[in-house]
């Protein structure tokens, strides 16, 4: 789960991303948390998904997957239903016409995004350390999965509190559209990376 979905689920549930992620996610921020009965998703009620019109991307994907090649190439295949779905499954209609109707392009598009500077990310970490090869980052994604429920791996995701300071540092008024926020959140870690930039050696 990305920023841009805590973002979203958490003005349905009327809470700040802080506690989105403190209460509902697990694995560093990037799982919802499951049930206390054990019962499935945090969010699984007795009518079905409780937050359905706010759902994380692979909810609404499900039960086709997509695959993006480095070239940002796509293609898409289906998983097997699950045994307890209560889903219909059908074969008319194309994937562009399902992908529209479940309102994926927004989340593809945010995706791509964070993608972008994800990528931008990793090549400032890689610069400062060249020990964080593809390797230690596999090390560090094992270790955030063990992390304490509700605990997040990175303050750089949670929207809030990372346009809240930047908005307090420049006196600027913090936007309530949920776009807004997004472009402010990218502009934000944006400016954070080139501060991190600048401290290495040319
Ligand atoms: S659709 Fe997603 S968010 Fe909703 S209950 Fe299922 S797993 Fe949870």
């Amino acid at each position: 789960m990305g920023p841009y979905e805590a973002l979203r689920l958490s003005r349905r549930l009327g809470v700040s991303t802080t506690e989105f992620f403190a209460r509902y996610t697990e694995a560093g921020g990037t799982v919802l948390q499951t049930r206390a009965d054990d019962r499935g998703c945090v969010f699984l009620g007795p009518q079905g998904c409780t937050v359905h019109p706010d759902r994380p991307l692979a909810c609404r994907l499900y039960p086709l997957a997509r695959w993006t090649s480095p070239e940002g190439d796509e293609s898409f295949g289906h998983l097997e239903p699950h045994p307890q779905t209560a889903g219909i499954y059908g074969t008319r209609g194309t994937v562009d016409e399902f992908l529209t109707s479940q309102g994926l392009p927004p989340y593809f598009a945010m995706g791509d995004r964070y993608g972008a500077l994800y990528d931008r990310m990793v090549a400032v970490m890689e610069r400062f350390d060249p020990s964080e090869d593809s390797e230690r980052r596999a090390e560090r994604r094992a270790e955030v999965d063990e992390l304490d429920p509700g605990t997040l791996a990175t303050a750089l995701f949670d929207v809030d509190a990372t346009v809240g300071a930047y908005c307090r540092e420049r006196a600027l008024a913090v936007p309530t559209d949920t776009d807004a926020l997004v472009d402010l959140h990218l502009k934000a870690l944006g400016a954070w990376l080139d501060a991190l930039e600048a401290r290495l050696p040319k």
